[in-house]
């Protein structure tokens, strides 16, 4: 057994055989082949199977596309082309996934040479069939629509479209050499709730490999001894159980989220992407309470066009159907940085010009991020803007009013996650129409403890009495002024949650995959009771003496 260590990139165990993704140049194999006949007819059956899953793709696609995949499919079956391969294969017992590799090439430098432009063009798709042969013989497969058992996908990176193609159903895990917890396979892995590692420096395993993945440690184990591998498939079978009952509970809840005793707490759900959306009306969201926009810029050297951010904001309020959607404008700096603004560097980006401070700085980056959105919007949407990183009650006025100078039907709030924000949230409150508060900053900068550090985690605590009574501090300053939300990552914890709707939070917004648990947790609970927990949290001195009053409070 190999253990290696990455980063939790979406929570959750399993095991499974490896399945590697591979779009880099093929590693084709040397050694002579033993069995020249056993090789050939292992040639036949994956340029088959290609040529099948070809035939497959180009009966779901349309026009020019579904040409060149039956084209595709007709070279994948080309006799004459194989043949060839399986000379060379008989002949000079070179290996199967070499010989159709070669085949291919000379194919494709026949093409290339063509005068006519159209055969020309042919020889790259000869080119990626053979390739596609070939990794089907050395089993680094690159499309997942072959997956035909479950499997762990081993990858460098998985590229956005090929993560969006992902099916639950047969990928048991993810482990990847590059990315990270807000790296886009982490992100909808979690929304999907696929176990996944990420981060892993480098991944080297066999097609032949079992895979452990712990999701939650941010380890994998590659040919896991049978004590781990029984540990991780009792945590697998328990956790698949939880969430089966879960779904029982949820089975009888039907709109709106509400306490036994009647009160209302709305259930959303962050995103960044299509796919968490999906994921959270799946499982009950009653919309979004935090749409990061800043997902459309990262990695650009180029700012996205109006019409392209607008076209991001149209798919989601189509998936919406009318429920809510709080966008929240960007937020670039500090651990969200964008190539082309080309910001100049500072000494405490974390505390510099960032979020709101950065649209004051460039106003005409907010306006073409407000005309975007009141592109996007017609009649039936429910569209709410909030600001990142007001800390001042002028911003804040700042900020409405530019949002006003858009014209378009909105309601406009601010994130609260700026400690010099709770003191004035009353007067804050009086100008806009809603408050989200921003539990991930809001804590760093309470304890003057990066986030991203996690020789400092311990502070990241949610259930911090300093972190509660900023809460309440709000919900106290806004009554009766404008609403109180919160979508910060402390909206996830069911418990810590109950405290909030005692607090008088009026709507929890958090990641997909918490989205169902907190809606059967609000169910079954009572407004009279969140009140109790949240009266003993605020006495706690720390967090573990909170998150104990709490839980005794509610029984
Ligand atoms: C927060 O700070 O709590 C928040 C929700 O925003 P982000 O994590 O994107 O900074
Ligand atoms: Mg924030």
């Amino acid at each position: 057994m190999r253990t290696l260590q990455g980063t939790p990139g979406s929570p959750g165990v399993a095991v499974a055989p490896a399945w590697i993704f591979s779009r880099a140049a093929l590693d084709l194999p040397e050694e002579p082949v033993e069995d020249p006949d056993a090789e050939v007819e292992r040639l036949r059956d994956s340029a088959e199977q290609v040529a099948a899953d070809l035939d497959a793709r180009a009966a779901k696609a349309e026009g020019e596309l579904a040409e060149v995949l039956e084209a595709q499919a007709m070279m994948a079956r080309d006799p004459e082309m194989i043949d060839v391969a399986a000379e060379a294969v008989r002949k000079e017992r070179t290996p199967a996934a070499r010989a159709v590799v070669d085949a291919g090439e000379t194919y494709a430098e026949a093409l290339q040479s063509s005068e006519s432009e159209y055969m020309a063009a042919r020889a790259s798709d000869v080119r990626d069939v053979c390739a596609r042969i070939a990794r089907r013989l050395v089993g680094a497969d690159d499309t997942f629509s072959q997956m035909s058992q479950r499997s762990v996908v081993v990858a460098d990176e998985l590229p956005p479209a090929d993560v969006g193609e992902l099916n639950r159903d047969l990928v048991a895990g993810i482990a990847t050499a590059q990315g990270s917890r807000t790296s886009h396979t982490a992100i909808v892995a979690r929304a999907l709730g696929i176990p996944a590692v990420v981060g892993l420096g480098e991944v080297e395993v066999d097609p032949t490999d079992e895979i452990a993945v712990d999701g939650d440690s941010g380890q994998i184990f590659v040919q896991p001894d049978e004590k781990t591998r029984s540990e991780i498939e009792g945590r697998a079978a328990r956790a698949e159980d939880r969430r089966r009952h879960l779904i029982e509970r949820a089975a009888s809840l039907e709109g709106d989220t509400r306490t036994r005793d009647g009160h209302r707490i709305e259930v959303a759900v962050n995103v960044a992407t299509e796919v968490e959306l999906k994921a959270g009306l799946e499982a009950g969201a009653e919309g979004v309470g935090l749409f990061r926009t800043e997902l459309l810029y990262l990695d650009r050297t180029n700012a996205p066009s109006r019409a392209e951010q607008s076209e991001a904001v149209r798919s989601l309020l189509g998936l919406l159907d009318g429920k809510r959607l709080v966008i929240r404008t960007f937020d670039f700096g500090a651990d969200k940085p964008v190539p082309f603004l080309n910001l100049p560097s500072e000494e405490n980006p974390a505390m510099g010009v960032r979020g709101v401070r950065l649209a004051r700085d460039q106003p005409e980056l907010l306006d073409d991020q407000l005309a975007a959105i009141a592109d996007a919007a017609s009649s039936g949407d429910r569209i709410a803007i909030m600001a990142p990183m007001v800390a001042t009650a002028e911003e804040a006025r700042w900020f409405v009013e530019r949002v006003e100078r858009a014209e378009m039907e909105a309601e406009v709030g601010v994130m609260l996650e700026v400690p010099a924000a709770i003191f004035m949230a009353e007067e804050i409150a009086e100008v806009c129409d809603f408050l989200s508060i921003g539990t991930n900053d809001l804590t760093q900068y309470l304890f003057a403890a990066d986030r991203q550090n996690g020789r400092l985690g311990s502070f990241q605590d949610h259930f911090a009495p300093a972190l509660l009574r900023a809460v309440k501090t709000v919900c106290d300053a806004a009554d009766g002024r404008a609403w109180v939300g919160v979508c910060g990552e402390a909206a996830a914890d069911p418990l810590w949650a109950m405290v909030a709707a005692g607090l008088g939070v009026e709507e929890l917004s958090m990641g997909p995959e918490a989205v169902l648990e907190m809606r059967v947790s609000l169910s079954e609970s009572t407004m009279h009771g969140c009140r109790a927990a949240a009266d003993a949290a605020l006495q706690a001195s720390d967090a573990g003496g909170a998150r104990r009053a709490a839980e005794d409070a509610l029984g």
